[in-house]
């Protein structure tokens, strides 16, 4: 074949959109990362999933499809700090905590030392340099601690773009003597598909004409040969490939890779996440999209009420949450049961009463699900693509390029490398 693309996720979709290549794919269904599981009538996306591009050719692409239904919606999220709910993001939303809290968290911001728009070697110094000491001690070091599993001292700041909001004094003193108004952030609209979860999206960007082909786990690479072996004992051959696969995988997998590339490959950092679903015999639970636990003591770093995204998500009379647990090699999840533990928090954090009915539990684990941007990542990209490159295998979307890429950026990653390779093509 002239051209394969490793994996049915939004990065393979898109790439086969916009060249002839065949997709193999391992698992039975389309999506990737942007699928969707349905038990008992409920639908969980592998995590929060919410689409809030502005990118043209995306939203163009997506809103054709008359059967996706994307409605917009307005975005309602809290976090959940000193045992209060105080609207998200946490910076222009301290309303609502104890005093002193917000005392410390105006002075903090106020007596920033470091200039905001400097250059920060590392994401710490970022954000006190952003947000001063009381913000930073409150809500954005301890959750980041939480959610990347390392320390803010080990990342950079070269991923952060536009995704924290970094307001001005007059929207933080305003959220600190009554409730915010104004929204921030790139996902305050955001949109949903009103059927089918998050894989809707998927499902409607596949062409009928370009072919997938299911069950098909790509367990060796020959570079000599050009040739890839499946699971199945099947093997095809290419003259390009596309791997959206994890980098880390798709290493492990190529025959005769150099000592200096492998060592690279296994210094690449990432989190993974438990998503814990719940079905809950009870209506309307709770009115939020998602809130934000930045405290340790509760397990989850986020949980989420998917009726409120679609409310073909549940059962009627029914209502579900998702809670998510990060974890790596870091930081292993530190808990015998954490089902049970989740559960507990729940009822502490009063979302759920002990006498709530909870009728559907599943686990779902996301082993590649952030990319840690960390001091030597591009130095090892630059190492990996190097040699990826030279043997006519291209990485593509977010784990085959290793970035934190939203699901536009995975579909516009795909689209670019295909067109990179249909010049070579010509
Ligand atoms: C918890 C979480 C929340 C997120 N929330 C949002 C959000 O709110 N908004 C947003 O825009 N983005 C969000 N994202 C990001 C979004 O999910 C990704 O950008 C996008 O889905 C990545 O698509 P991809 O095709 O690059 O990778 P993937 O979807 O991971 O696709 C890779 C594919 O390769 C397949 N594969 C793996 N190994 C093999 C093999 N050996 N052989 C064959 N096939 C293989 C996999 O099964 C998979 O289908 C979130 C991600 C996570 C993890």
């Amino acid at each position: 074949m002239e051209t394969v693309i490793l994996g049915a996720g939004l990065a393979g979709i898109s790439a086969a959109r916009n060249c002839n290549g065949t997709i193999f794919e391992k698992e039975k269904d389309i999506g990737g990362t942007c699928r969707s599981i349905k038990e008992q009538g409920f639908i969980f996306d592998l995590g929060i999933h919410v689409l809030h591009t502005k990118n043209r050719y995306v939203l163009d692409l997506l809103m054709e499809h008359k059967n996706l239904n994307l409605k917009a919606k307005r975005r309602l999220a809290w976090i959940y700090s000193h045992k209060r709910l105080t609207k998200y993001p946490f910076q222009v939303n301290t309303y609502g905590l104890p005093k002193d809290i917000i005392a410390q968290c105006l002075n903090g911001f106020i007596n920033r030392t470091a200039k905001p728009k400097g250059k920060y070697d590392n994401y710490e110094d970022w954000v006190y340099a952003n947000f001063g000491a009381g913000i930073s001690d409150h809500f954005y070091l301890p959750y980041s601690e939480k959610f990347w599993t390392v320390k803010a001292k080990e990342l950079t700041t070269d991923w952060l773009d536009l995704r924290i909001p970094q307001p001005d004094l007059e929207d933080i003193i305003k959220g600190a003597i009554s409730v915010q108004k104004k929204e921030f952030g790139p996902n305050a609209i955001f949109r949903y598909p009103v059927n089918g979860g998050i894989q809707r999206i998927a499902e409607s960007m596949h062409r009928s004409d370009r072919k997938i082909i299911f069950s098909k786990e790509a367990v060796k690479i020959d570079l000599d040969k050009h040739r890839i072996h499946f699971n199945d004992h099947s093997s095809t051959t290419y003259k390009y490939l596309i791997s959206t696969i994890p980098l880390p995988e798709l290493l492990k997998i190529i025959v005769g890779v150099p000592k200096e590339v492998i060592k690279a490959g296994e210094a690449l950092r990432y989190n993974s996440i438990l998503c814990i679903n719940l079905g809950i015999k009870k209506q309307n639970i709770n009115s939020a999209h998602w809130i934000y636990f930045p405290e340790n003591k509760i397990a989850a770093f986020r949980i989420s009420f998917p009726g409120n995204f679609s409310r073909f998500t549940v059962p009627e009379e029914w209502s579900s949450l998702q809670a998510e647990v990060s974890y790596s090699k870091d930081r292993p999840i530190g808990y015998k049961d954490i089902t049970e533990k989740v559960i507990k928090d729940l009822i502490k954090t009063k979302i759920l009463k002990a006498k709530d009915k909870i009728k559907l539990i599943n686990a779902k684990h996301i082993k590649y699900a952030y990319i840690i941007y960390d001091h030597n990542r591009i130095n090892n990209l630059k190492i990996i693509n190097k040699f990826l490159r030279a043997h006519n295998i291209y990485g593509s979307g977010r784990y085959g390029q290793w970035e934190y890429f939203w699901m536009d950026e995975a579909i516009l990653s795909g689209k670019k490398i295909a067109h990179e390779i249909g010049k070579k093509i010509k």
